[in-house]
């Protein structure tokens, strides 16, 4: 097997169990080793701390898939890690009758570079590192046995493949798709999920609690949903008892499923429903000068900074948005407002909604924390897991 010989003195974050290994660290590739192979990552005096992943196009050079020095990296391996991966959300409580749930989450599952959500009899997947690529038959075979699917769909069409090299691939792997629309129930709400064309694996699973808070909230309030995607923040509000839901998103198609989703849950007063294909951006200064008011208001949007570089371009986006929603608000109001960028931390984020309140002229508390559900945990060695942060505030 190949060795990466690391620099002196850059053993130090794998010492502290997180699985990177960046191109700068690396002092010399002792061996041959294509995209995805194996290799024993060294410190600069020959001790082996982890196998590993090779990716020579990547600046993540390698990622580990154990620290174990003896492990074997082979089929069996991926069983085991497969099998241990979807047996934790089984015995999570809140997780076991999920229809939705993600199975495995990448690092945080000791699997960097592997996606797997499961809806209902489908698990898709989404490779996104060399030796995830590398893997894909022992990683499918052994999500088919955890799971036993009827099909598994990949979805490595996500544009950090190229950071690996990776063209983008898309179609069945396993088994065939049933041939009626998917659909998974979430806390009570029929919701269809297309693993074809959809956003990322179809659904984000990760606001699954967040949506149940969301339902909490919403009785008897006017309720704003911005950025609504399939209406999953929207129906759970309708079932809470909300007096009326506006929901605002730019895409047709996610407007229109959102729409088929809230024709299958029949005990929801559809009546209560607006629907509004449009940039949120400009809406919420159209709402403001219509001198709408709201109650409720939840800000989902995509992420805007996918890396740290992009932190300040984005950091003027969610103050621009959180700003106008605040101003939107009526006093006791609660804003309910997210954060999917990697690049700005949880403690940027709740800078930049503070800003927001203070030049919306509003004073605003946090009521709630939030973060994405348990099945997408966050390993303790890679922070870089939690990407996703909220804040609920409410004013006045
Ligand atoms: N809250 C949703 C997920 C939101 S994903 C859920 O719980 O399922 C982000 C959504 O923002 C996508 O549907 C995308 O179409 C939409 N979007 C992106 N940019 C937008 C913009 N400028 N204005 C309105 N919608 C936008």
């Amino acid at each position: 097997m190949a060795r990466l010989i690391l620099k002196p003195g850059k053993e130090r974050s794998l010492l502290r169990r997180h699985p990177w290994v960046f191109a700068g660290s690396v002092a010399a590739l002792d061996g041959r080793a294509r995209a995805g192979d194996t290799v024993d990552v060294c410190t600069a005096d020959g001790r082996v701390l982890a196998r590993a992943a090779c990716s020579p196009a990547s600046q993540i050079r390698a990622r580990v898939w154990s620290f174990d020095p003896e492990v074997v990296i082979d089929h069996a391996f991926f069983k085991r890690k497969v099998a241990e991966a979807v047996a934790r959300r089984a015995a999570h409580p809140l997780l076991a009758g999920q229809e939705g749930v993600r199975l495995i989450h990448g690092e945080s599952d000791g699997l960097p570079g592997v996606i797997a959500d499961r809806y209902g009899p489908v698990v898709v997947v989404q490779l996104t590192s060399a030796g995830a690529d590398k893997w894909r038959e022992a990683i499918v075979g052994a999500l088919v046995q955890a799971t036993g699917c009827v099909a598994v769909y990949e979805r490595s069409d996500s544009e950090v493949r190229g950071l690996e090299g990776l063209p983008p691939v898309a179609g069945c792997v396993f088994g065939e798709l049933p041939e009626e629309p998917l659909t998974i129930v979430e806390n009570g709400l029929t919701l269809e999920v297309d693993v074809v064309g959809g956003h990322k694996t179809g659904f984000y699973l990760d606001q699954r609690d967040n949506r149940l808070l969301t339902r909490h909230l919403a009785a008897g309030r006017r309720v704003l949903n911005c950025f609504c995607y399939t209406g999953g923040f929207s129906l759970q509000a309708l079932a809470g008892g909300a007096a009326e839901v506006l929901s605002i998103d730019s895409s047709a198609p996610a407007l229109a499923a959102a729409q088929r989703n809230l024709a299958r849950n029949p005990a929801l007063d559809a009546a209560r429903a607006q629907w509004r294909e449009d940039d949120v951006f400009q809406a919420l200064r159209s709402l403001r000068a219509e001198g709408r008011k709201f109650d409720l208001i939840v800000l989902d949007p995509p992420k805007f900074a996918p890396s740290a570089a992009y932190a300040e371009r984005a950091a003027r986006a969610y103050k621009d948005i959180n700003l106008l929603g605040f101003r939107l608000l009526d006093p006791g109001g609660i804003l309910m407002s997210y954060s999917c960028s990697g690049g700005v931390g949880v403690e940027l984020f709740q800078k930049i909604v503070a800003g927001a309140a203070v030049d919306a002229g509003v004073d605003a508390r946090i009521l709630h924390r939030l973060s994405a559900a348990a099945d997408h945990p966050v390993g303790l060695a890679v922070p870089e897991g939690e990407y996703l942060k909220g804040l609920a505030c409410q004013i006045g």
